[in-house]
């Protein structure tokens, strides 16, 4: 395994709007996309935001043992990292950036502690957090329910992780997280 980066968030904490902005700074960065069992968003594209499989399709590669690691994040949606995904990035010679659950990024993080740094990005709070989900007008009652609800644990794990970026003013987190890559990046590649 070479060095790679861990975001994690509760869902609709700023990490997909954090991460564009990062990685379209930094060409030695590759974003690893996942694969999950949810349906597509408006707007979401397959092969870039998400590689979208049926669960009976997701069920079938974790028994073919093609995951580095899944979760079933909310009841019957999975998620998880192809380790085809962490070849085709090695393969271009970058370094992957991985946007997890906190489950999936704690176990990452500990199976991999020297050769990888781990932000959390923390919303305000709970009420700016359900706020920004219901502006971005993505989720309906339930999905938000389930996002919330899950919320509450995933932000009291958040001292599991190398930095926590609180992100309240936008402009202020991405300052914060591009410090931390910039760093990252410069010292030296295991
Ligand atoms: P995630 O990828 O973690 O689910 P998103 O990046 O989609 O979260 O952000 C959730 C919503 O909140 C989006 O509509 C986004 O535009 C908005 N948002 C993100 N960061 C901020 C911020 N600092 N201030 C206000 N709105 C924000
Ligand atoms: P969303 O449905 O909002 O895109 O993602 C829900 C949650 O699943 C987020 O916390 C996101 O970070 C997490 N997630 C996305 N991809 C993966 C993955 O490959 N593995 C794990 N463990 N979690 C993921």
């Amino acid at each position: 395994m070479n060095k790679f980066l861990i975001f994690t968030a509760p869902s609709g904490g700023g990490k997909t709007t954090i991460l564009k902005k990062i990685m379209s700074s930094y060409p030695q960065l590759n974003f690893s996309i996942s694969a999950t069992s949810r349906p597509p968003r408006n707007g979401e594209i397959n092969g870039k935001d998400y590689y979208f499989l049926s669960a009976k399709e997701f069920k079938a590669k974790i028994k073919n043992d093609e995951f580095l690691e899944w979760e079933e994040v909310y009841q019957d949606q999975f998620y998880g990292t192809l380790k085809s995904e962490i070849k085709r990035i090695n393969d271009n010679n970058q370094i992957p950036v991985f946007d997890l659950d906190v489950i999936g990024a704690h176990n990452l993080q500990e199976k991999y502690r020297e050769y990888s740094k781990s932000i959390f990005i923390k919303p305000p709070s709970i009420e700016v957090l359900k706020e920004r989900l219901i502006n971005r007008k993505t989720e309906d009652e339930e999905s938000l329910n389930k996002r919330l609800f899950r919320a509450k644990m995933e932000i009291e794990k958040a001292p599991c992780f190398d930095h926590v970026i609180v992100n309240d003013k936008l402009e202020v987190a991405l300052q914060s997280v591009d410090k931390i890559v910039e760093n990252y990046l410069s010292t030296s590649v295991l």
